[in-house]
């Protein structure tokens, strides 16, 4: 594993067994995620002699900025390169209540959705925790400014690279590094229904948010063959489970596919689903650049996120960010692998 994947713990059995006093591995921490150099000829206070091994054994990883892209509303893209030559799309966006940064957890995916982008031509290879760290990093460089949120809504479905997303998110809620507060990241999953329940049981406090696209099991299988796998039923029966075990609420995105997922009885099948959660629905119309031949409108989402609302569902239509830079996860990654 690389070294930004390391818990402090960790580092710190590294240097006992070089015989080195265990401050050392609070200092590394510190130039690593809180001063974030990536070289360590930079970290001044480190004896020359373990600059040295640390230099040859543990690579710093980093994320190279090959594309930067910046729309007219703030919206950065990035395509980041990691040291293979792979590359993932990261983006900065900028609210009102500060920046959040959504990123990508595997380099391509394997999930199957058929309206997505990022799972075209299947997963190469998961991220380490490191290199999703230095997602964040090089973005808060880039733009100069401290991420307050993280959505992890790139590429990738994050529960299927569970444990390295869990380093990722104890790293960068940890008080000695970037320390971004634990309620302030979103993990979005497609449902990965056992992976569900491992991270309930870690009672982490980061916000889960499901993908759910469709309310009948059918119509969510055809367009998310994971549903053939993990049922809706199941699924439901797994967000509740989370709910009780850790207190926190889950979320739901439901992306609209005009006249396929937007009729009256998918509106009260949804409301009748998601009713007993105390939770709020993030309508998305499909982003037409995804894959395949989906459309919706800006404002048929909002009319499907009308009728929610008169059911007593909390909906809304999220605000669309980056809309002249192509920001829709999978497109750039795509569109750089296929112009090779
Ligand atoms: N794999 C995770 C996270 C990555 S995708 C998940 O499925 O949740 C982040 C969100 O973008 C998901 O809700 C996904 O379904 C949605 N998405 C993918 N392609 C899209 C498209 N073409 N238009 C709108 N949303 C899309």
């Amino acid at each position: 594993m690389d070294i930004c994947s390391l818990y402090k713990e960790e580092l710190r059995e590294i240097f006992s067994k070089r015989g080195e006093p265990s401050f050392r591995a609070d200092q590394l921490f510190d130039w690593l995620h809180s001063k974030r150099v990536l070289e360590y000829s930079d970290m001044t206070n480190m004896p020359a002699s373990i600059r040295n091994w640390l230099g040859d054994e543990y690579p710093i990883p980093s994320a190279q900025c090959i594309k930067r892209q910046i729309s007219s509303d703030g919206t950065e893209k990035y395509l980041f390169s990691f040291a293979d030559g792979n590359c993932v799309e990261t983006v900065a966006m900028q609210y009102e209540h500060g920046m959040s940064v959504c990123v990508s957890t595997q380099v391509g995916c394997r999930m199957g959705c058929r309206f997505c982008a990022s799972t075209q031509n299947g997963l190469v290879r998961s991220l380490t925790a490191g290199e999703m760290l230095a997602e964040v990093y090089e973005a808060s460089r880039l733009t100069e400014k401290t991420a307050d949120s993280v959505v992890l809504m790139g590429i990738g479905e994050p529960l299927d690279n569970f444990d390295q997303v869990i380093r990722f998110y104890d790293l960068i809620t940890d008080e000695r590094g970037y320390a971004m507060k634990n309620r302030s990241v979103t993990l979005s999953t497609c449902g990965l229904v056992p992976e569900i329940y491992e991270l309930a049981k870690l009672k982490k406090q980061l916000t889960l948010s499901i993908s759910l696209h469709a309310a009948f099991s059918e119509k969510r299988s055809s367009i998310m063959p994971v549903n053939l796998r993990y049922p809706m039923d199941d699924l439901m029966e797994a967000c509740r489970s989370y709910v009780k075990t850790t207190g926190r609420r889950v979320s739901f995105e439901y992306t609209v596919i005009h006249g396929f997922n937007d009729g009256d009885e998918d509106a009260e099948k949804l409301a009748s689903l998601v009713r007993g959660f105390q939770t709020h629905v993030n309508v998305i119309p499909v982003n037409e650049a995804g894959r395949g031949d989906f459309s919706a409108t800006r404002k048929q989402a909002e009319i499907f996120a009308g009728k929610l609302t008169s059911l007593g569902v909390n909906a809304t239509v999220r605000r669309t960010l980056g809309n002249d830079i192509s920001a829709a996860c999978g497109q750039l990654r795509r569109d750089t692998v296929e112009t090779k």
